[in-house]
């Protein structure tokens, strides 16, 4: 998985997941353009307003997410009729993992000015991943309407198009937790069995963190033709997350120790993606997903027992998308081991709350120190003399 968002002031930031079973993606990328204006004076709503949305954006560009929804809060207090502020507010929850009041905030937000393409970008991803196609073609039409030249929603809209067209002849189920597509013709058994595995991971990963997802995650079952089709995934993917999970489920012959190992890591991806949009580093998505598998610990154990060698811990922190197959086993053993050892010093809800506070707007390090109570300095080289 690759993070790459930090540069989120006025151009675009993208989160990236690629991993030995979610390979892929490009899974948002918006542009955001800052709304700051000059101000003179306090004295009047208006530049009140302003004076408090440029804030929020300084917030957002910052990573102190709770902070801009606050000061987009209090510029709809002085003005509620800008749009800016709205779509502000929009992005902060988008941001803080609150997909209802950002859905709320951006239809606002485009209510009062419909050419707002970046809010039309961010709502059709909101859409999207709630499994409203249909929500976000419409969103993506009606902003073509005001910006007819612009590519970026062209492709975004085409795309949609080709997979409602894949998706048109599919059944929906529609759980508490979860909305499972699948073909009329898929086996029944097969698609029951992984809502049973996909319910269980929810509660028994959900229930660790103490963090739940606030919407239902979508759960795509394609074979493995429409898989490669729909994600143009390399042949050894096993599943892919992109706000959405996708599956390839190939029938009677699927092993069901692999199938629910992969539900599991991507399930847990989709958690922490859907509680913590950015700022969470590889290792802490990777070893997340791989300490949840069910034999995961030994899996971690029989890596790292094959080689003394490691990669630098920094090598943990980006893509492992461009290591040789052996580095990127041991990227993912190291990277479980390094969550292993938060879980035994500070426990699953503590990494919990880790992940909170770090959708709230606070840095990695800084959300590690207080929750742990350690420095992370000290708890690095507690994990370089080997413990
Ligand atoms: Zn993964």
């Amino acid at each position: 998985m690759v993070s790459s968002h930090e540069d989120y002031s006025g151009k675009a930031f993208s989160h990236n997941i690629a991993c030995m079973s979610c390979f892929r993606g490009v899974v948002f990328a918006l542009a955001i353009s800052a709304c700051a204006a000059p101000v003179h004076a306090q004295s009047n709503p208006t530049a009140r307003a302003q004076v408090e949305a440029q804030r929020g954006w300084e917030a957002v560009r910052d990573g102190r997410n709770q902070d801009a929804a606050e000061a987009f809060a209090l510029a709809l207090d002085a003005e509620p009729s800008d749009p800016s502020p709205h779509f502000g507010a929009g992005v902060a929850a988008y941001l803080l993992g609150r997909p209802t009041v950002a859905q709320h905030s951006l239809e606002r937000a485009l209510e009062l000015a419909p050419g707002l393409t970046d809010a039309s970008m961010l709502l059709a991803t909101v859409l999207y991943r709630a499994s409203d196609i249909a929500g976000a073609i419409r969103v993506y039409e009606a902003a073509l309407e005001y910006a007819p030249e612009d590519g970026t929603l062209r492709t975004r809209l085409d795309d949609l198009h080709q997979e409602a067209a894949v998706h048109g002849s599919f059944l929906e189920s529609q759980g508490a937790h979860f909305t499972i597509l699948f073909e009329g013709a898929a086996d029944p058994e097969l698609t029951s069995r992984v809502s049973n595995i996909l319910e269980a991971a929810y509660w028994r990963v959900s229930t660790a963190l103490a963090v739940y997802p606030e919407r239902p995650i979508t759960v795509v079952l394609y074979t493995q033709e429409q898989f490669r089709d729909i994600t143009q995934s390399p042949q050894w993917a096993a599943a892919a997350y992109d706000g959405r999970i996708r599956l390839p489920v190939g029938g009677a012959d699927t092993d069901p120790d692999e199938l629910e190992r992969v539900i599991v890591h991507e399930f847990t991806h989709a958690l922490v993606q859907t509680l913590t949009p950015r700022g969470v580093p590889m290792w802490l998505h990777e070893g997340l997903a791989v300490m949840f598998e069910p034999n995961g610990e030994a899996w971690i154990d029989e890596q790292l027992s094959r080689t003394p060698s490691r990669l630098p811990f920094e090598r943990l922190a980006g893509s492992f998308g461009d290591l040789s197959g052996d580095d990127a086993r041991l990227a993912y053993a190291q990277s479980a081991g390094i969550v292993r050892a938060l879980f035994e010093s500070g426990g699953p809800l503590t990494v919990g709350s880790i992940l909170q506070d770090i959708a709230r707007g606070d840095t990695f390090v800084i959300a590690f120190e207080q929750r742990m109570f350690m420095s992370y300095d000290a708890f690095l080289a507690g994990l370089a003399s080997g413990r």
